[in-house]
């Protein structure tokens, strides 16, 4: 029976290995051509308003008076003005003009509906726009609902591609192909995080906590870039890079930057040199904090050795780490750090292996107490902590993805959804997602649809 399970267990391995192997064939091709991204003149001309019932849609969409109330006059409060001629002073009034040739189809799973889409005129440039309620996402034949659903079980629940197949087809969501799944993640993942956020005019604290992952593959090193912003959890910077020296980061920050309308104030992350140089190099003036928690890790595991060594006691062991533990967190400056570290008298703070952490510590006193004179500063980088290791364990479910696009797409595509999507009952911030916390505006709508209104569906460059 063991065997039975271990053989079904390895052959869905395989099955997913190889599924994702053709999706990583899958976008390194269509990212070499970039003319096949989902990109037509139609996704310019498309805007999206907030409607998240159909019957509801289907009573406006009839309603010419309430039509014109509700949504054209609107317009301006969720859409980007992209579409217009280059000429057009901008899009000042809107008048109806009719209906598309061809009303939406959409499969709902057990079948397909017709909605009638209504079209608008500009008034200046004479452009012609067609107007889609947020459920309904451009280009895409499924209900937005059925791939909101998919995403949420591969990218936070862990599921992997060949179980949502499943899934779809128990529920007769008439999914068949893999290619339809993997087309979506690419969908997903097309946009980079702050370029999402930015568009629905999120603006950051200015803070952000910044780590690199380690993804080990044979015979690659790769390394994951995170960047979160600990008040609000959103994760701003999502990066795929095969090697974290200085110049390399440099060029995923600077991608990062170019993207965001507010300032860099504060970073906190481990000590890793590069990355800090990096930093300092893009971000101008910008407060760099060393994490705690990383620093009383080394402590404790010097503590294990020394321990080892010497035989202590585990009173002995335990005196020492609390010491040490209160320095750190309760000195005020690089002056006060120095004074406290003065003041440990155990002659054992004095043996190589302990002195190494307090020489460290010391040389790194403002990084260490950066949070006390930076109130924005968290002392820990526990939150993109947290995220990484949710990224870890799907790139692990993944084993080994070899080119960049395709896992970059799946990156970003991780972070946007954990950007959206609101926690579960029972978390702390339970059915608040990181964008509600950063006060995104929702307009009451299910998360995909949220994303859909502030044009993270719509990849063209100029969408502002
Ligand atoms: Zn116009």
């Amino acid at each position: 029976m063991l065997k039975i399970v271990n053989c079904d267990k390895i052959i869905r391995i395989q099955f997913e290995q190889e599924l994702l192997n053709v999706f990583a064939r899958y976008c390194a091709d269509s990212f070499q051509d970039k003319t096949s991204i989902d990109v037509s003149m139609r996704g310019e001309k498309t805007y999206i308003f907030p409607c998240a019932d159909k019957y509801e849609y289907l009573n406006l969409v009839n309603d010419k008076v309430r039509f014109m109330a509700e949504v054209v006059s609107k317009l301006g409060e969720y859409c980007h003005a992209t579409g217009h001629r280059s000429s057009c002073k901008g899009a000042v009034k809107y008048t109806l003009a009719g209906f598309r040739d061809n009303p939406r189809r959409t499969l709902t799973g057990e079948r397909q509906e017709e909605y009638p889409i209504r079209m608008v005129k500009c008034s200046d440039c004479k452009q012609r726009f067609s107007l889609l309620p947020s459920f309904l996402p451009r280009e895409k034949h499924f209900h937005i609902n059925i791939i909101a659903n998919v995403f949420q079980n591969m990218l936070l629940f862990g599921q992997s591609i060949q179980g949502c197949l499943q899934n779809l087809k128990i529920t007769g969501k008439g999914v068949n192909s893999k290619q339809t799944i993997l087309n979506w993640l690419r969908w997903i993942g097309a946009l980079h995080p702050a370029t999402i956020l930015t568009r629905a005019g999120v603006i950051g604290s200015g803070y952000l906590q910044e780590d690199e992952g380690f993804e080990k593959e044979p015979n690659l090193r790769t390394y994951s870039v995170v960047m979160v912003e600990p008040k609000t959890l959103l994760v701003w910077h999502a990066d795929y890079v095969d090697h974290v020296d200085e110049d390399t980061l440099c060029s995923s920050f600077e991608a990062f930057i170019s993207k965001v309308s507010f300032k860099i104030l504060g970073i906190t992350k481990d000590k890793w040199q590069a990355s800090t140089n990096a930093l300092k190099a893009v971000m101008k003036n910008v407060w760099i904090g060393y994490c705690h928690r990383h620093c009383l890790k080394k402590f404790q595991e010097a503590l294990f050795e020394y321990q080892k060594e010497i035989k202590c006691s585990k009173a002995e062991v335990e005196s020492l780490y609390k010491q040490f533990k209160n320095v750190l967190q309760t000195s005020t400056s690089k002056l006060v750090l120095e004074i406290k570290i003065g003041l440990l008298d155990n002659p054992s703070f004095k043996h190589p292996l302990l002195k190494k952490r307090i020489d460290e510590l010391e040389a790194n006193a403002v990084y260490y107490t950066a949070h006390m004179s930076r109130k924005g500063i968290a002392p820990t980088t526990s939150i993109v902590d947290n995220f990484l290791k949710t990224v870890k364990r799907k790139l692990r479910s993944v084993e080994s993805f070899r080119d960049k696009p395709s896992t970059q797409a799946l990156f970003r595509a991780m972070a946007n959804t954990r950007n959206f999507v609101p926690f579960l009952s029972g978390a702390k911030n339970a059915y608040q997602s990181p964008f509600m916390m950063a006060e995104g505006q929702t307009f009451g709508l299910p998360w995909i649809q949220v994303m859909n209104i502030h044009n993270a569906f719509l990849f063209t460059e100029d969408a502002f």
